[in-house]
Parts: C-alpha cells; sequence; structure tokens
C-alpha cells in the first residue's frame, strides 16, 4: 500500500483513511478500527470472530447453573466454617475450583455470559448457608429468643473474592 493511496472507510464512505483490516482488507477508518493482538480489525471481522470463540450452546448455560449452583452451596458451606482469616486465603481458591470444575462440566465451551452465571450461583450458594440457620428459626416451634446472625462477613469476604477469580478464570 503506497503512502499516498486514498482509500474511503467501509463504514463510512466519506472518511479518508489509509488503514486496512487485517483480516479482511477493507479499507476502515480510526474511528471503527478495533486493536487486537493481530493489528487493526474491522467491526465485522472482530463480531464474525467472537461467535467463534463463545461456542456454549442453551443447554451448556442450563448444566452452568445446576453445576454452578451444587458446587457454590459446598464451597460457601465449607468458607462458611473456617472463618474470616483462611476465608481471605480459601476464597479465590473456591472460586477458581467452582469455575473450572463448571468450564469442565460445559466440555471447555466458552460463553459470554458464563462468568455472570457463576457468579450468580456463588452468591446464591453463599445466601443459602448464610439464611439457613435463619430458616430452620423460623420453623423451631418454640423460637428461642435471639437471632441467628445471617449478616456473614466472612461470607462476604469469600463471595467477592470467588467472584473476582470466577471472573477472571471465565470471562
Ligand atoms: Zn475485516
Ligand atoms: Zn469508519
Amino acid at each position: 500500500m503506497s503512502d499516498d493511496e486514498v482509500l474511503y472507510c467501509v463504514n463510512h464512505p466519506n472518511v479518508e483513511t489509509r488503514l486496512r483490516c487485517s483480516k479482511c482488507g477493507n479499507p476502515i477508518c480510526p474511528r471503527c478500527a478495533v486493536q487486537t493482538p493481530v493489528g487493526f480489525r474491522c467491526p465485522q471481522c472482530v463480531r464474525s470472530q467472537q461467535a467463534i470463540f463463545y461456542t456454549a450452546t442453551p443447554l451448556d448455560y442450563a448444566i452452568a447453573v445446576v453445576v454452578g449452583l451444587v458446587v457454590s452451596t459446598i464451597a460457601a458451606f465449607i468458607l462458611g466454617q473456617v472463618g474470616i482469616f483462611l476465608a481471605l486465603i480459601l476464597g479465590p481458591v473456591a472460586g477458581g475450583v467452582i469455575a473450572g470444575v463448571v468450564h469442565w462440566a460445559i466440555r471447555r465451551r466458552r460463553g459470554r455470559w458464563i462468568w455472570l452465571v457463576v457468579s450468580g450461583c456463588i452468591v446464591t450458594g453463599a445466601l443459602v448457608v448464610a439464611f439457613y440457620p435463619f430458616l430452620r428459626y423460623l420453623f423451631t416451634p418454640q423460637p428461642v429468643a435471639y437471632l441467628p446472625a445471617f449478616f456473614r462477613i466472612d461470607l462476604i469476604i469469600y463471595v467477592v473474592l470467588a467472584v473476582g477469580t470466577a471472573y477472571a478464570r471465565l470471562r
């Protein structure tokens, strides 16, 4: 491509440019160009690349919900016993394990929103563990005169760290 060659952006026919998409070769203006590790790409090529990258099916999402809820509830039950200090250390580990198990269960396919599903499962699992004593209290025939604590700082720490790790793994 010579320096004085004048191209016009395929998306903005009035805009002159010297950039070309590194995949399809279409002229693109700086406003359209998306920087990728393999050079500037046009928005159309970036989208089709993402469509190939994200291969999770609706069934995968359903599996992610079920598996994620089971593993997250177990993780929250364990992390709810260990205290704040260990929750700080084990929170990211638990998030990584949950993300890993879900990723394995959907046969390592990727989905744009799988991280969100898993984060929801982590929060739900912690809520189940936090509110379980409260539910038991409600259904006790003669409730004792104290309310169980369901504001659990250890579980909140665990949730924040686990969600952060799961997001980084699955995004
Ligand atoms: Zn392109
Ligand atoms: Zn443009």
